[in-house]
């Protein structure tokens, strides 16, 4: 399994439902993300059908949801046993559109990443608060009830990636200060954790234009760009990183 440990910088690109095998092909030829140094790696979340056209040595691959099952008659879903057999390395789970237009509640956000640790897939885990609970002052309080609903007891911290995304953020054009977010990075850290070696990524309208504060600051061990990283002109600048 990938060791998160050695691993400095992650971006990851969230697809989101976009593409198509021949937007793919496209991709694939004009991505200029070279992965050598293999303290910043690169994960590609496009939909599951087009995670077979994706391999290559540069990146890895990961789902951007799985489903609490393992197998048996769920139609429609896709287990992370399936995502482990295609490649997949990382999955997204708890995106803030899974909760909110899935309905997808705690306990299935815990179930989905046990089953991702038991299939030796990274959960890539979004958290985050919406606008009212940011006016409302409850940012902290939300993410805490999040972790501690969702995250299985028993999880090895270097086994999981978290996604900071708040909800306001996220496909809107606003972002935080860099301040606000090496505040919650580091509270999810020290005050939740007390370890500051978990990774956290930051996810939320990051474009060519404000990525560079964001990945260069300590307190932030990554990016998850949706909207941004299927415009190569935006996204291959952002992995200049
Ligand atoms: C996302 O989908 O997780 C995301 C951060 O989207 P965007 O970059 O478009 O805000």
């Amino acid at each position: 399994m990938l060791e998160l440990e050695k691993i400095k910088k992650i971006i990851i690109a969230n697809w989101k439902l976009h593409g198509s095998i021949e937007f793919t092909q496209e991709y694939l030829k004009k991505l200029s993300f070279v992965g050598s140094d293999k303290e910043k790696i690169l994960v590609i979340c496009p939909p599951s059908t087009l995670i077979q056209y994706l391999k290559s040595e540069n990146f890895y691959l990961g789902g951007q949801d799985c489903s609490n099952y393992s197998s048996g008659a769920y139609t429609g879903e896709i287990s992370s046993e399936l995502l482990k057999d295609i490649g997949c390395t990382f999955c997204l789970v708890g995106h803030s559109e899974r909760r909110s237009i899935f309905k997808e509640d705690f306990k299935t956000i815990l179930q989905k990443i046990e089953k991702l640790i038991e299939n030796k897939i990274i959960p890539i885990f979004c958290i985050g608060e919406n606008l009212q609970q940011r006016k409302e002052n409850l940012t902290y309080e939300i993410i805490k009830d999040q972790i501690n609903k969702s995250l299985p007891s028993k999880i090895d911290l270097e086994k999981i990636v978290f996604a900071y995304e708040p909800v306001w953020s996220i496909g809107t054009g606003l972002v935080p200060s860099i301040e606000q977010i090496a505040e919650t990075h580091n509270f999810i850290k020290k005050n939740i954790f007390n370890n500051t070696k978990i990774k956290i990524v930051y996810g939320g309208s990051v474009k060519a234009s404000n990525y560079k504060n964001i990945i260069d600051s300590d307190f932030v061990d990554g990016l998850l760009v949706g909207g941004a990283s299927i415009n190569l002109d935006e996204f291959n600048k952002i992995i200049k990183f």
